[in-house]
């Protein structure tokens, strides 16, 4: 489709339709990636304390903070006292107080659920003007690599089980432009049809997962030809996964174009973007960003009116710094993010299997069933797959056979998966939660 008639016919009727003015939004924020240090904090400042006051309408933060003796705080004053007095929130807090945390707020709101990567899937209620605010920023770092609303995209993502969910799925490619590839079937004939698909589509811009993406570099890369020099690419967007500068060599080769990543959480939807010089630079008109002591990033979505989340830790380490970037962005800058990392399950057969392909699993179950808290897949030999699973009062046989169900279908039906009943999953020894762990002999 061309892409001006993706934007104006169906990306913004669509979106409006759902109540987000994305169009408003991208307009006004285009303008304020100008913004001065003194404009951003005087924005924000104003952002959390309307934040604050609609947040303390809620059971949960009520008593949790002093909102009477942070509204008359201003500048740095402020800023010290919020981080001093507002305790931060854990993934544990939206899973146990989602109902009390939830406003007053009259706002349209949709529903997400996700986190899966850190094994406790969470479910997020978002007011339509903080989605369009989201897809807005989202919109205009997309900018910053020469691609907007209704370019042609190919996506590398998770594609739904039911039939459903994937007729939703496919509705919502047709509005956006883009086209949908599994980022989980990474065995050679999967790649062969999907290259050969991309040849077809002639996309302007490939989006997905880091690791989905260097497979088919690579892939591309070693079958000489196909789609990196079939046609001119003008980027490639990744997600959702460390990128390492050696992943970032490889796709840049095998694309023949600029690698710019993107780092965000479900939760809160997305956190910065990569400029055309290689800065992160943080949507600050949507969130708030801290640092606790050892590094650990603190994220305030500015614009959840419906479920707040303030001083909430999202479980990756990164450095926040100010804005010098040539590119002239005034956005202050995020540097060397680490999170999550992942171990490839491998099938009996032999096939890779991408460990977000089980996690997708899992966020779908928690969305119809709210079947767990927490839950960790273990390949202990090349057949044997054990999850362990801390259950809610919802946990049914039903749940089990579902879950293994779901499991074989999308992973091997000749594996063996044992669920075990556990009452909490250990960290490792570095204080990081390993949600797919894969025995070293296997790896
Ligand atoms: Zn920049």
């Amino acid at each position: 489709m061309n892409s001006v008639l993706s934007k104006y016919l169906f990306y913004y009727p669509t979106t409006m339709l759902n109540g987000e003015n994305v169009y408003r939004y991208l307009s006004l924020y285009r303008r304020t990636q100008h913004w001065g240090v003194n404009e951003i904090e005087a924005y924000q400042e104003k952002k959390l304390k309307s934040l604050l006051q609609i947040a303390c309408a809620s059971e949960f933060y009520k008593d949790r903070v002093n909102v009477n003796d942070l509204l008359v705080r201003t500048g740095k004053d402020f800023f010290k006292a919020f981080s001093d007095t507002v305790p931060l929130l854990v993934k544990q807090d939206l899973i146990e107080s989602k109902s009390t945390m939830k406003t007053q707020s009259r706002s349209r709101s949709t529903q997400k659920t996700t986190g899966g990567s850190t094994g406790e899937p969470v479910t997020v209620f978002k007011n339509s003007t903080g989605l369009a605010k989201e897809r807005a920023a989202t919109w205009r770092a997309y900018e910053w690599a020469g691609v907007t609303i209704g370019t042609k995209q190919a996506r590398f993502w998770g594609v739904p089980h039911s039939r459903k969910n994937k007729f939703k799925a496919s509705l919502i490619d047709f509005v956006a432009n883009r086209k949908r590839f599994s980022a989980f079937d990474l065995d050679t004939r999967s790649l062969e049809k999907i290259t050969n698909e991309i040849s077809q589509f002639k996309p302007d811009y490939l989006y997905g997962y880091v690791s989905a993406i260097k497979e088919l570099a690579d892939f591309t890369s070693s079958e000489k030809g196909m789609c990196g020099r079939a046609w001119p690419m003008k980027c490639v967007i990744t997600t959702s996964e460390v990128l390492s500068q050696n992943d970032r060599l490889i796709i840049e080769n095998a694309f023949n174009c600029k690698v710019f990543n993107e780092y965000g959480c479900g939760e809160v939807g997305s956190i910065a973007h990569e400029c055309a010089f290689g800065s992160m630079h943080i949507m600050s008109e949507n969130v708030y960003l801290e640092q606790t002591e050892d590094g650990e990033l603190v994220v305030t979505d500015l614009h959840n009116t419906i479920m707040p989340l303030i001083r909430y830790k999202v479980g990756d380490f990164a450095q926040i710094g100010s804005a010098d970037c040539r590119c002239g962005v005034g956005l202050p800058v995020l540097s060397s993010i680490g999170g999550r990392a992942y171990d490839i399950i491998k099938t009996p057969e032999g096939r890779r299997i991408h460990p977000e392909s089980i996690i997708y699993i899992f966020e779908g179950l928690q969305r119809e069933s709210s079947y767990f808290r927490h839950f960790q897949i273990i390949q202990t030999s090349k057949d044997d797959l054990v999850i362990n699973l801390v259950p809610t009062g919802n946990w049914s046989d039903a749940g089990r056979f579902q879950l293994t169900q779901e499991i074989k279908n999308t992973i091997s039906g000749s594996m063996n998966i044992k669920i075990n009943i556990v009452e909490s999953i250990p960290r490792e020894a570095s204080g990081k939660m390993r949600v797919v762990k894969v025995a070293k002999e296997l790896l």
